[in-house]
């Protein structure tokens, strides 16, 4: 699996033009090799020159976390008092003329230092290599990203039955305890648990706080976490349901069946050749004729994999068709401040049989009395 994904990786530098790779914080390096850097003063990064063996320097003290990859990479632990930059420049070589892609999250400091040690070579990011190669899930991420959804879609069936206590709680103790949920389902990481009750749903990204929840209104919980695979690297997931707190006035009733309408009708478009923007011009399109049009104020859905946002992503603009592969959220919104707010979302992978829908949770606005 892993050499597949270097030979694939090789293949994508060599049609960019670039000499060598350096991956080091963030996902570019779990997804490539199943190890994750730690984010710390110390300098791990793969050197992946386009002839020659790829290399891991790593510090010392990490190496132990390091599950070797044979034919994938060396490793090269260095000490509390090596140079690890001067390393990772020698193993680039002289650098001048060279094209160098370096890995968007690697932070400044080593940036910097590497620019001043190789000053002959060209920089760009490297997701200009991995970003279209991530973005197509091969059998073992599709199957990654199906689990986590499916332990995502057990929480959010515990939150339908009324399992999660609600009314009288916080939006904070409510977060909490899906947070605790997710990671007893199986996922390794909470990224993140949206509890916003009321008019605090109008706010998409809200961050749930000391609201008490009351009866009879809409609670938007919107959360997904990390979950490991076997290769070691995380795949993530990320659902939003919408439940009330009691019987709920036609008016959130209408503008919830049109946001259901909507939300279905964009996951079926989402077919293999269909463009992102046309995916997103349906939710939208239906929205806009039920008159919900200047409620819905984001995008249709983001790209998801060992990252929650990441390409491709199902916006007015992107004229990419989807390919069999890409994994996306579908995730439109009605939102009305001060009052209320509704979303629903599921993950989506496109497949040559069809818009393959990971999230199959109660897709209705559930009554919950708790
Ligand atoms: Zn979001
Ligand atoms: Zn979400
Ligand atoms: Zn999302």
């Amino acid at each position: 699996m892993h050499a597949d994904r270097l030979r694939r990786v090789r293949a994508a530098m060599a049609e960019a033009g670039v000499d060598v790779l350096l991956l080091s914080v963030g996902p570019d390096l779990p997804w490539l090799i199943g190890y994750e850097a730690m984010p710390l003063e110390r300098l791990t990064m793969l050197v992946v020159p386009a002839a020659g063996e790829a290399t891991l320097v790593v510090p010392r003290l990490e190496a132990p976390r390091v599950v070797d990859r044979p034919g994938v990479f060396t490793l090269d632990p260095f000490g509390e008092t090596d140079d690890p930059v001067a390393r990772v420049a020698g193993l680039v070589g002289p650098g001048a003329g060279a094209t160098v892609a370096v890995g968007d999250r690697t932070w400044a400091r080593f940036v910097v230092d590497l620019q001043h040690e190789l000053p002959g070579a060209r920089w760009q990011r490297a997701s200009t290599v991995t970003g279209p190669l991530r973005a197509v899930k091969d059998e073992h991420e599709v199957a990654a990203l199906r689990r986590a959804g499916a332990a995502a879609d057990r929480v959010a069936a515990a939150l339908q039955q009324g399992d999660v206590a609600l009314v009288g709680r916080t939006e904070a103790e409510v977060s909490a305890e899906l947070g605790a949920r997710l990671l007893a389902e199986g996922h390794h990481r909470v990224n993140f648990a949206i509890v916003a009750a009321g008019e605090n749903a109008a706010s998409p990204h809200h961050e749930p706080g000391p609201r008490v929840i009351r009866s009879g209104e809409v609670v938007l919980c919107d959360f997904g976490g990390t979950m490991l695979t076997e290769g070691g690297a995380g795949y993530c997931s990320d659902i939003t349901r919408c439940v009330v707190t009691g019987e709920p006035g036609s008016e959130v009733a209408d503008a919830y069946a049109a946001l259901h309408h909507a939300q279905q009708a964009a996951v079926a478009a989402a077919r293999v050749g269909t463009t992102c923007e046309a995916v997103d011009a349906v939710a939208r399109g239906l929205l806009t004729e039920a008159g919900y049009g200047p409620r819905f104020i984001h995008r249709t859905g983001h790209g998801i994999g060992v990252e929650e946002h990441e390409d491709p992503y199902v916006v007015a603009g992107n004229a990419e068709p989807l390919v069999a592969g890409h994994a996306f959220s579908i995730e439109p919104g009605i939102y009305t401040p001060g009052r209320w707010g509704l979303r629903l979302e599921d993950i989506v992978v496109a497949a040559e049989a069809g818009p393959d829908a990971l999230n199959h949770a109660d897709h209705a606005l559930v009554v919950v009395e708790a």
